[in-house]
């Protein structure tokens, strides 16, 4: 099959049916088909694979995952882009379009529709304006998947994969890494896109863990905790925290401190993963 992925290729078809780029539904689409190999490549799909895509535009990605998977389901937001998804990949019967917001669609009521039972792989190059929206979706719903592999914005895929410490580490970092262990694969430049993007991309990929990365109590108030230490960054734990929308009191924060063995002096930003959850533990033990 003829690829739809290059600078021709594309420009024949938006011209064919008139179609005007949305910027705000963040469509920039890949020209370059070797970098959709890459992505489809580490994403491992192999035909015992049933994907998610995420944004199909004109189906340029779609099929390099057609080619290799079993099943996929791709949904998108754009009215005008089904009827050019019908033509682009009409010769994939392996492959289905929903006309769907993906951030109100049931995920789960379509996968046990679409798939039944089987873990999925999530693929997308995401619309950057609802990146991080659609990323958390499928982490906190639980979707039953063991990777996605998502192009995004190079700056908020450094957020997701930092350590503490960094300029880069904050409540992205913990909310991705509690569920998943990223890897960020590939840089992606402007110039592999039509029309071009601001911002340099990246492909990182998220394996969801079998469950999550550390045993928490209240999944609520560790997260809330975790805003409320990232809301004040500068100041210390304690001041973040007893100041923050949980108003803890200063001294059930100094204690529970203590006994998860973080010292008092400690910022939010220097505390790992482990650390606030040993926290959170105790907090929630005092609450
Ligand atoms: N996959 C195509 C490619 O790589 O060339 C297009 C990627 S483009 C960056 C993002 C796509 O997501 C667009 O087709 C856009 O219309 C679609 N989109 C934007 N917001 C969406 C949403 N909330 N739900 C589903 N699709 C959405």
């Amino acid at each position: 099959m003829d690829k739809i992925a290059s600078p021709k290729k594309t420009k024949e078809i938006i011209e064919e049916y008139q179609f005007k780029f949305s910027k705000s539904l963040g469509q920039n689409f890949l020209i370059d088909k070797n970098i959709l190999e890459k992505i489809v490549e580490a994403a491992e799909i192999t035909k015992e694979d049933w994907v998610i895509e995420v944004g199909p535009g004109i189906g340029s990605l779609t099929q390099h995952i057609a080619e290799k998977a079993g099943k996929v389901v791709a949904v998108e937001i754009d009215r005008n882009l089904i009827p050019i998804l019908e033509k682009t990949l009409e010769a994939y019967n392996n492959t289905e379009v929903i006309h769907e917001d993906i951030l109100k669609v049931n995920l789960h009521e379509v996968i046990e529709e679409k798939f039944g039972k089987k873990k999925i792989k999530v693929i997308g190059n995401l619309p950057y304006y609802v990146t991080t929206a659609i990323i958390m979706k499928f982490l906190e719903e639980k979707v039953p998947m063991t990777s996605m592999t998502v192009m995004i914005q190079q700056e908020v895929a450094q957020r997701m994969q930092a350590s503490p410490s960094t300029k880069d580490y904050g409540s992205l970092s913990i909310a991705v890494q509690y569920y998943c262990q990223p890897k960020i694969l590939l840089k992606v430049p402007p110039a592999v896109f039509m029309p071009r993007p601001k911002v340099d991309s990246t492909v990182i990929r998220l394996d969801v863990l079998e469950k999550p990365r550390v045993q928490v109590e209240n999944e609520k108030l560790f997260f809330q905790i975790i805003r409320d230490a990232f809301g004040k960054r500068r100041k210390t734990l304690v001041n973040a925290l007893s100041t923050g929308n949980l108003s803890l009191n200063k001294e059930d924060i100094r204690k529970a401190m203590e006994i998860a063995g973080i010292e008092e002096k400690r910022r939010g930003e220097t505390l790992s993963i482990e650390e606030f959850a040993k926290l959170a533990n105790h907090l929630a033990k005092e609450m």
